[in-house]
């Protein structure tokens, strides 16, 4: 007989893994098909092994600065790539380890295969056919390689690759072409610019980051510059051909050269094979409501397949919220305006809420306080002196607006925020708790003093 379950999730990554465990949790009967390594895109080929590479990096920039805090390291600084490149194999074998592990421990059957779902009842794995009360499809997105002319023949050649391919490259790119200014861009950008390759991000808007607030956008541009990273906006990529690019700049072609041009222009929903369900689309999105259901009852839909936000944080609340509400635990839906975004440079950029613009669009009466990094003693103790925080709050109550840190770490003070916008809280509550010395955190209470009249230390 066919075996029965309550949940299954199709698709292992962070919102497909949480989603299970939660679901097992729960008490429901839950299985989770996955046809690679779990962990998903995050784990195995994104945000995780990018971090390893940006500590290698920052490991690298810091030795070659050591005089600057009295530490002399004699001889030449220099680096192995293929023992970064295995280090981030280590990390990563060791986290995606350690959830195959946790999935166990919660009684989370797991099928290795692709899943093939028949209906919101029927899911067929490796030829066996799995029967359940609901599917949950965490199916995540794949890079997209645009259809510009050469570019899908240099990608079969390993000269054009995306973040995955770039992730476990053997031969260090001397120079490296880098299609997209968006987050994924200016990651890379800032690896490999630190170990000195010559990089050049070629971006068709006027700016990069387009969706970060103005402010952060101009002064994280003015560093990647000065950092010596060539950006070209307002260029159109026209065609490539093995190692050369040209693009279009003010109706000029421009023909440039790179070791390795990385294609990093966004992504697509896995939504493909799905259309015998009847699923109701947003091109190849899946759309979904706040607490995940899609139009078919019994099937859900979370992460990047519902391209609400590509984002693993998202993917895993959503998971939450999507099995709390097929078990009927809970009352949580979703709050797509409070959600943070981080950038993983240097230095960091964390957001949550409202940029400037998008406060005046809304017609919203808000005050800005804005304070340098310089203000907070333990920043400069760490040698760190770029940076600000920009906190926007409505002008009545003070309530936070949003929130956009620039600064070294940034990504891990956003979370203050997501607690403080979650509860509704206003500057005055930010204020009155008492943030410890000498810590970065500080930035945010100078920050909710400023809001209130303010700051001290400027
Ligand atoms: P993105 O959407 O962030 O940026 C793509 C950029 O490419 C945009 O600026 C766009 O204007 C530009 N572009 C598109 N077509 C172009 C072309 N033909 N020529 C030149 N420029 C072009 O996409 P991404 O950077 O590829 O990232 C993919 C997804 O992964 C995003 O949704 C992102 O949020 C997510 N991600 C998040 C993180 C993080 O949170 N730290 C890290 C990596 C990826």
């Amino acid at each position: 007989m066919a075996k029965q379950y309550d949940i299954i999730v199709v698709g292992g990554g962070p919102g497909g893994y949480v989603a299970a465990i939660k679901a097992a949790q729960l008490g429901a009967k839950t299985a989770l098909v996955e046809k690679e390594n779990v962990g998903g895109i995050c784990l195995n080929h994104g945000c995780i092994p990018t971090k390893t590479f940006l500590k290698s990096a920052k490991v690298f920039k810091t030795m070659k600065h050591a005089n600057d805090y009295g530490v002399t390291a004699s001889g030449e600084i220099g680096f192995d790539w293929s023992k970064i490149v295995s280090r981030k194999d280590g990390v990563v074998k060791q986290l995606t380890g350690g959830v195959a592990f946790l999935l166990k421990k919660n009684g989370v059957d797991v099928y290795n295969g692709f899943g093939e779902i028949k209906s919101a009842n029927e899911v067929v794995v490796n030829g066996e056919s799995l029967q359940t009360k609901n599917v949950i499809i965490a199916t995540g997105a794949s890079a997209i390689v645009p259809p510009i002319p050469g570019v899908e023949d240099a990608y079969k050649k390993g000269i054009v690759v995306t973040s995955r391919e770039l992730l476990a490259v053997k031969n260090y790119p001397k120079s490296i072409l880098i299609v997209g200014g968006g987050v994924i861009g200016v990651e890379f950008a800032t690896v490999f610019n630190s170990f000195g390759s010559k990089v050049t991000i070629i971006e068709k808007m006027d700016g990069i980051l387009p969706t970060m607030d103005e402010e952060v956008r101009v002064a994280y541009t003015k560093t990647l510059k000065k950092d010596g990273i060539e950006i070209l906006t307002g260029a159109e990529v026209k065609s490539v051909s093995d190692h050369k690019l040209t693009y279009n700049l003010a109706g000029q072609d421009v023909t440039i050269e790179g070791d390795l041009i990385l294609m990093a222009v966004g992504t697509r929903a896995n939504s493909k094979g799905l259309e015998h369900l009847g699923l109701e689309m947003d091109r190849a999105n899946i759309k979904t409501n706040e607490y995940l259901q899609t139009n078919v009852p019994g099937i859900y839909a979370i992460g990047d397949v519902n391209g609400k936000f590509m984002l693993a944080h998202v993917a895993e609340h959503e998971g939450i919220v999507a099995v709390e509400h097929i078990l009927k635990k809970g009352h949580q839906k979703m709050d797509y305006d409070k959600i943070p975004s981080c950038i993983y440079g240097s230095p960091e950029i964390a957001a949550i809420g409202l940029t400037e613009k998008e406060a005046k669009a809304r017609g919203i009466d808000y005050k800005v306080s804005k304070v340098p990094l310089a203000a907070v003693g333990k920043a400069l103790a760490d040698g760190e002196k770029e940076g600000f925080i920009k906190l926007i709050v409505d002008k009545k109550y003070l309530e936070v607006v949003g929130v956009h840190i620039y600064a070294y770490n940034a990504t891990e003070l956003i979370s203050e925020f997501s607690v403080a916008m979650a509860s509704e809280a206003t500057a005055y509550e930010i204020a009155h708790a008492i943030h410890p010395h000498p810590t970065l955190s500080e930035l945010s209470l100078e920050a909710a003093l400023g809001a209130i009249d303010k700051a001290i230390h400027i």
